[in-house]
Formats: C-alpha cells, structure tokens, sequence
C-alpha cells in the first residue's frame, strides 16, 4: 500500500454531495485587532475571517486606505522544527514569484512576535468548492470558463518551473467578476533543474495522480497538475470527484485501477467525457499537454461564455 501522505491531504471527509464543512480544531489566540510589523510601517486593520486550512488562518484586513486583502496568518509556535520553516519560506518564495490574472496576488509578508503575516489579494466570492455545494454541479459553458481560466494559470506556473501540487476546487478561488484566482501555494515545488523529478508524496486523496502513489522510485512532475484538472474538469460536470469513496485507501485503489464512470443521469456530452478519459491517462506521458487540451473538441467545438454571471453563485446561468 502507498506510503500515508504528509500534510494536508486529510482534507474532508469524502461524501456524496453537499460535500461537508472541516470541522474546526483548537482555535489559536487570534492575531491583534489591528496588525503591524516591527518597524510599524504596514498597519492592518483585521475586519473579519475568513477561513483556514492546514496551518494557516485567513482573516480580511483594511489598510489605511481603505483597501480591502487577505491576510495569511501562521503562528510562530507552529514553526518550531526546521521542516515547518523551509516549508514555509518555500510556499513565500514561489507565491511571491508569480504573477498573474488568475493566481491569487502575493503582496508582502512581514512578521510580529507572535506570527508570520502574508497579504494577499483578497477573494470574497470564496472557491469553487463552496459553490459547488450551492450548486451542486456546474453546466458544462461554466467548466470550459473555469477551465480555462485555470488552465492560463497552470500554464503559467509551468512555464515559471513551478507545480502547483494541490489543484483542487478549494484552492480555485473567485474574485467578484467570477473570475479565477489560483491560490494556497502550501504544497508548491520547484524544479530548478531540467529533467528534475519531485519524491515527497503530497497532495489532496482525491485529486493526487497515481504516479505520486505508486512510482515513488521515479518521482513525479508536471504532469501532476494535468491529472489534478483532469479531476477537477470531471467534479465540475458531475458534481463529486471521479474516484471518491468513503475510505482514504479506497480512493487510493480505484486511482490506481483508473476505475470512475459517468453517471448515466448527468448525461455528461461525449466531448467532455473523451477529454476526461485522455487527461485522466495513467502513464504521466501520454497524458495530453494544456496546449493539447485546450485545443480539444469540448472547448472548440463548444461554448466558452466571455464571463459568468454573479447569479451564477446560485444558479445555472442561461447561455442562450
Ligand atoms: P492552508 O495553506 O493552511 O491550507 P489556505 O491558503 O488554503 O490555507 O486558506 C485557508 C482558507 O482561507 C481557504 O479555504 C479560504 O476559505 C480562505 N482564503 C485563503 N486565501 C484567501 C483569499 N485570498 N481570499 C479569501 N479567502 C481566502
């Protein structure tokens, strides 16, 4: 059996959809009402929360003029060993590399006795994940907008050496025009040398590729993150992850048999189906390239709306 992955692949508890919320742990003492770093240049005023995740809180901030962002909160306590630190001047250093429309803008990072701060684009339409759950599941002109939009994106990361490792629908979050913003760079690696293949097993039990799991002797590389929009493009058509079940080892199992299937009910076009079934390819070079997925049929021959309508966050949009 594959070795457990570290972090924070414990993610939720995979169910039928709504898929539930993470039940919150034991709160650290909040960061000040208002944020400053040593030399008190930067002053943040904290107006609310807004999620966390494996080791970070996330609250809205205000600066002085009246600018809305995200503020990334770790605390000190939680950066003891040496391995927490390089994880985190790692995630620092290849957020703040990036920039692009659709990833999450890296502003500054400073720090405080008690934690280190990351000031982020702020993103308060939440991720695709939570409109899933109101949704249930997207029509397929929404997938191919999202798509899309992710995959400039990824394309971009690649280009700059860098594997995003953890794609998944609570990583895409929306801005206010709807549009998608790539964030939670946690797990990111860089490849700094050609040819170089990554070993540590990561990622979310749902969306790791089976070359992760079962060719640890190999490695792994960019064509992780193909798999993971491979995994994603399936969630948003019908409504749940391709190789879910109750059991972590479960998922495991059907990744490594490739076993999914399209349920009859969702009527899932054949495009759309012929594109998942190629990306979701278990030998990492036959997969196809983005260049090769964005130029298949389900996008050209279908339709990509310019934008998606904010009502869109409760409703299937009519495209017509
Ligand atoms: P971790 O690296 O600890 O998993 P994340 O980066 O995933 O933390 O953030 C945890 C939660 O905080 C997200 O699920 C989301 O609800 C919220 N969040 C993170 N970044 C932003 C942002 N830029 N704008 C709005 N909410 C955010």
């Amino acid at each position: 059996p594959p070795a457990k992955p570290q972090d924070k692949e414990k993610e939720k508890k995979p169910a039928s959809p709504p898929l539930p919320r993470q039940n919150a742990k034991i709160t650290p003492p909040s960061p000040p009402k208002v944020i400053c770093d040593k030399t008190g240049t930067i002053q943040l005023n904290r107006v609310g929360f807004l999620g966390e995740g494996g080791f970070a809180r996330v609250y809205e901030v205000k600066e002085s003029s009246g600018a809305r962002l995200a503020c990334k909160v770790v605390t000190k306590s939680s950066l003891k060993t040496k391995k927490a630190k390089t994880k985190l001047y790692a995630e620092i250093k290849i957020h703040r590399s990036l920039e692009h429309p659709n990833i999450v803008c890296f502003q500054e990072c400073f720090e405080d006795d008690d934690n280190v701060y990351m000031t982020l684009e702020l993103c308060p339409s939440g991720s695709l994940m939570d409109m899933l759950r109101r949704r249930r599941r997207f029509t397929e002109p929404e997938a191919r907008f999202f798509m899309v939009q992710l995959m400039g994106a990824c394309h971009y990361m690649h280009t700059h050496q860098v594997i995003h490792r953890d794609l998944k629908l609570g990583n895409l979050f929306l801005d206010a025009n709807m549009n998608v913003k790539v964030g939670d760079f946690g797990l990111a690696a860089l490849i700094e040398n050609p040819g170089e293949r990554k070993k540590t097993i990561c990622g979310t039990p749902n969306y790791i590729a089976p070359e992760v799991l079962f060719d640890t002797a190999n490695g792994h590389s960019f064509e992780v993150d193909t798999w993971s929009i491979g995994v994603i493009l399936y969630t948003l058509v019908v409504g749940r992850p391709p190789f879910q079940t109750a059991e972590v080892k479960d998922i495991y199992k059907r990744i490594r048999d490739n076993l999914y299937d399209f349920p009859p009910e969702r009527a899932i076009s054949t495009g759309a189906q012929s594109l998942i079934e190629q990306i979701l390819t278990p030998n990492p070079q036959h997969r196809p390239t983005l260049h090769e997925i964005v130029d298949h049929a389900f996008f050209v021959q279908g339709l990509v709306p310019p934008y998606i309508p904010t009502s869109a966050h409760d409703a299937p949009p009519d495209f017509r």
